[in-house]
């Protein structure tokens, strides 16, 4: 860390986690406990091929920081979608803001004097969907093309039930992470490519059952599986531009300093506000 830090978390040129670990020297317990979970949790791509460039630059903004508060662990105790976007959405429905939820945009088309989305033509607009849907909407913009499943495995305990901490790293056969959701809920979150994909949705409870060794019944599990979870965050990936003319270009993919992150996407969303604020 040290070292990757005196040089400002710029590496000489992109590799993978595994290669740049390697060169480092890192090859033990250090490894196998902290920067490979680490990786696969930030970048939701296994050290062997996620970039050391985008996971360098994830501690510079986290364990590297200088400021306190960049290493804080937020839990959030409210659904995202309350914490985040309905705030965001009322805020600009009072604001004169007319929003369209449900509806398809279908045609993005560049006119001499506007953006035409659908028939209506705008002085602007920002395309902020996730990369495979944008590479049909605008198929000139350069997007990442790999992608990386998680799969969330929610099991059902008695409400007595309490893990230790909020949120503890598993580390058996097949479990990464497990978030005590309350009331004897826990939520075990496997994030890309790896053995868990071969099981069914039965035997992945089973085996997480067992690596949990909770002193109750397991009474019900479910489980959310996601094939296109984010981008594969590879080295040297494919960024598109953030501004096409009267087209901005958002959402987590845009944002080149970063993996698929809610703060990706936030910060490539205030960009291409700025941008069409002139500000
Ligand atoms: C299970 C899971 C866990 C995650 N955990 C974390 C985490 O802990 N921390 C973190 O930072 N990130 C996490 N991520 C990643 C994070 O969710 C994404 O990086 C983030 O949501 C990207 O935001 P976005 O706005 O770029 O795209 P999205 O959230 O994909 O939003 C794009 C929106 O565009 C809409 N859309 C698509 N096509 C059209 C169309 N034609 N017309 C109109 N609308 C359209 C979609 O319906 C969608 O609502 C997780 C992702 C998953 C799947």
């Amino acid at each position: 860390m040290e070292c990757v830090k005196r040089r400002g978390f710029r590496l000489p040129g992109d590799m993978t986690v595994a290669e740049w670990l390697d060169g480092a020297g890192q090859t033990g317990a250090l490894r196998r406990r902290l920067w490979e979970p680490l990786c696969l949790a930030a970048l939701n791509t296994p050290a062997e091929r996620a970039s050391a460039q985008l996971f360098a630059n994830v501690l510079r903004d986290s364990l590297g920081s200088p400021r306190r508060e960049d290493t804080d662990l937020l839990l959030p105790r409210v659904p995202l979608g309350q914490l985040l976007p309905e705030p965001a959405g009322d805020w600009l429905t009072t604001h004169g803001a007319c929003i369209r939820l449900r509806h398809r945009v279908r045609t993005l088309a560049r006119q001499t004097d506007s953006i035409q989305v659908d028939d209506q033509p705008f002085d602007a607009a920002v395309l902020a969907v996730a990369p495979q849907h944008a590479a049909t909407l605008w198929p000139e913009a350069a997007v990442p093309n790999g992608f990386e499943p998680i799969a969330t495995v929610y099991l059902q305990y008695p409400p007595d039930i309490k893990l230790p901490f909020p949120l503890q790293s598993l580390s058996g056969r097949l479990g990464q992470w497990v978030v005590d959701r309350g009331d004897g809920l826990l939520a075990c979150v496997l994030s890309g490519h790896g053995d868990w994909e071969t099981y069914d949705d039965a035997a992945l409870a089973h085996v997480l059952d067992a690596e949990l060794r909770i002193s109750a019944p397991l009474l019900g599990a479910s489980t959310i599986r996601e094939k296109r979870a984010t981008f594969a965050a590879t080295p040297d990936l494919r960024r598109p531009d953030p501004q096409n003319g009267r087209l901005h270009i958002a959402g987590d993919y845009a944002w080149s300093d970063y993996p698929a992150t809610l703060e990706g996407a936030i910060r490539s969303g205030l960009r291409a506000a700025h941008a069409i604020l002139g500000n």
